[in-house]
């Protein structure tokens, strides 16, 4: 019984390499990864060091903030918010580094709707544009479809909500947390699952995706487990980062920079990922869009159109994503064995004369929806690395 279980569990847990003619990172690159910075603990000893190291490299990463102090804890505690001057200077700063800065929450503690909505508008002030993406922090009440909401069946919910009771109300229109019906008007996407696999994409092939059991939410996306120092020194190892390559992979990194990340150990994993010529690394907002943008592109190619309409808002990913014409075989009777193995995803549709119109639609419009398979997989893994590594 127990080794019918393992087949079982193995079988759920293997992820084949699947193939990739569209890859989001330039034809240059072998792989790309993107580090998302929960800003948890934040305080300048411990976390200016790393992004010092980063900046040296020019590696620009997805860092959270909150923008306002939990009113019943402290910055000490905590970790700093944007009420402090001197680090919102920082913030700033680093913001002229390239580095993306986005919302971890309006604060470190449950926020209400107004501070939420609140906490948009003066991002949107200080950065000149909304951020592109949210990471939901810890057990703030204020996240949607989230707790139990996040298992896929009955029996697990339940199971779920006899340890913990129903705390997440984001998207309960009766509490005074509710906030999903202006999630999409503010972000793009929502991180969710995390596992220990380096290949996120690999993992959830379909993101960013839409979950029909999450009406109005933007889209989701899942992340490889590097939350604290020793996860990520595990995380990216040479090994790993070579198999990344290999595959033409894909890694959102889920991190907290002022945990652990001033170590000896976490810092020469983390030079070696941003100083890795063939590892593209960018902030996870941008890889999201040209994910985005594959999905647009990918699907109105194979339907055989010439002329393929894509939202405006991708349209600055557009140079960075590439095409393996090998792996497409005949595309509008161009033989793509005949191609070079790499061409720019732009070069590729000029060779196959298919023309792009930008459009003003939606990025959420024909979105890609995530099968029960998938979900399933993406929940096993996730379960099974708090098991295995919790926190
Ligand atoms: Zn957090």
């Amino acid at each position: 019984m127990a080794s019918l279980g393992a087949i079982a569990l193995w079988f759920v847990l293997r992820v084949p390499t699947p193939p990739r003619p569209y890859l989001p990172f330039p034809p240059g690159k072998q792989c790309v990864l993107s580090i998302t910075d929960d800003t948890d603990y934040f305080q300048f000893a411990t976390t200016k060091p790393v992004y010092d190291l980063l900046n040296r490299f020019g590696a620009r990463v997805t860092k959270t903030v909150w923008v306002f102090d939990d009113p019943k804890s402290t910055p000490e505690k905590e970790g700093l918010s944007l009420t402090n001057r001197t680090y919102k200077d920082w913030v700033l700063e680093q913001k002229r580094y390239g580095h993306e800065i986005t919302l971890h929450s309006a604060a470190s503690g449950d926020d209400p709707r107004d501070r939420t909505l609140a906490a948009y508008d003066s991002l949107e002030a200080m950065l000149g544009e909304l951020p592109r993406l949210e990471i939901f922090h810890k057990a703030n009440k204020e996240a949607f479809y989230w707790g139990a909401e996040r298992l896929p069946s009955g029996v697990l919910r339940r199971l779920y909500e006899a340890r913990m009771s129903g705390r997440f109300e984001g998207n309960k229109p009766e509490s005074e947390y509710y906030w999903v019906d202006r999630a999409r008007s503010l972000i793009r996407y929502v991180r969710t699952y995390t596992f220990n696999d380096i290949d996120t994409w690999a993992v959830n092939p379909s993101m960013p995706y839409e979950d029909p059991s999450t009406p109005e939410a933007p889209l989701w996306f899942a992340s490889s487990n590097g939350r604290w120092g020793q996860d990520f020194v595990r995380l990216a190892t040479p090994a790993n980062l070579d198999r990344l390559k290999e595959a033409h992979g894909v890694s959102i990194i889920y991190v907290h920079l002022a945990t652990g990340f001033d170590t000896p150990e976490a810092m020469s994993a983390m030079a070696r990922c941003a100083g890795d010529a063939d590892v593209e690394f960018v902030p996870a907002g941008e890889l999201l869009d040209r994910l985005r943008l594959i999905q647009r592109v990918r699907t109105q190619l194979d339907q055989g159109a010439d002329r393929i309409r894509v939202p405006v808002a991708l349209r600055s990913e557009f140079a960075l994503v590439s095409v393996q014409p090998q792996e497409l075989g005949t595309v509008r009777g161009v033989d793509g064995k005949t191609l070079p193995s790499r061409l720019s995803l732009q070069d590729w549709l000029e060779r196959v004369d298919v023309e792009v119109e930008w459009t003003n639609d939606s990025i959420f419009a024909e979105p890609e929806v995530i099968s029960r398979w998938e979900k399933w997989r993406l929940v096993a893994k996730w379960l099974w690395t708090q098991v295995a590594t919790p926190t």
